[in-house]
């Protein structure tokens, strides 16, 4: 199997990981919908499975034939409504879609066929949809935290980004550094600055990446928060007492981190 893809064309092997992409993104998608349905207060149907249920319209509830849930080309096709009820679907869904084909692609090219390039793809398929549910709920699941915990534990198992050690000290240190500035926080204002979910995501971010690793997504993500947050309070969308979705950002940094990290580079890090 590697044989043969190694074999095969750039250009097809570049095709193939768009693809392999768009329907993961599409997965992924349905995945956050239904996380949302069941931790949120949007009205459920009557019963919902998280992998199992037919696909239905987000509006009217109608089921969705399989020519309306090809990623991307079906909400082009129908012009961003739904067929049944003619309301608009959100423009997150399709962008889900095109985020996991570029960004798996671009993993694919950075790296190659490599098995840095599948943990890598894997630790951001699990970002995208963390990054999507806090920035439209401010949620973020322990299914999705607590289930990338065990995948960055493992992939490190076979020290693809960092030592297992590194990893497990990770874990903790995310876990307890943002429970330790929330606790300061709380302290200061009598209120909690980080959610609970924010310390497993962080965590989770650790088991991936070790622990030397947390401080560069910390500063990249409350800087970028800083700014963003600075930016909707002079244009009046937010004030200091707005929650942000942290985690969003976090996830960020962490993608951001997949894209620019070499092997060799984390190799310096192992403990
Ligand atoms: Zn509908």
């Amino acid at each position: 199997m590697a044989r043969l893809l190694h074999n095969l064309p750039i250009g097809v092997l570049i095709t193939l990981s768009g693809l392999i992409g768009l329907i993961i993104g599409s997965f992924l998608t349905m995945v956050c919908y239904r996380l949302a349905i069941k931790l949120t207060c949007i009205k459920r149907p009557a019963t919902i499975h998280l992998l199992l249920s037919r696909s239905f319209c987000p509006r009217c509830r109608h089921p969705i034939a399989w020519y309306d849930t090809i990623p991307v080309v079906s909400f082009c096709l129908n012009k961003g409504h739904c067929r049944h009820c003619q309301q608009s679907i959100t423009w997150l869904y399709p962008a889900m879609e095109l985020s996991t084909a570029c960004l798996t692609t671009v993993i694919f090219l950075q790296h190659g066929l490599t098995a840095l390039t599948l943990g890598a793809t894997i630790i951001c398929w699990w970002l995208l949809p963390l990054a999507v549910l806090d920035y439209q709920y401010l949620i973020l699941p322990n299914a999705l935290t607590l289930s990338l915990i065990i995948v960055g534990l493992s992939l490190n198992y076979f020290t693809l980004f960092t030592s297992f050690s590194a990893a497990v000290i990770g874990t903790l240190a995310g876990y307890f550094s943002l429970a330790l500035i929330d606790s300061l926080y709380y302290l200061w204002r009598n209120h909690h600055g980080i959610g609970q979910g924010d310390w497993k995501f962080f965590a989770a971010l650790g088991a991936c990446f070790g622990w030397q690793r947390l401080l560069p997504i910390l500063l990249i993500a409350a800087v970028s928060a800083t700014l963003v947050g600075c930016g909707l309070i002079l244009k009046g969308r937010a004030t200091l007492k707005s929650a942000l979705p942290f985690g969003f950002f976090l996830s960020l940094a962490g993608i951001l981190l997949l894209l620019t990290c070499d092997s060799q580079a984390f190799a310096h890090f192992t403990l």
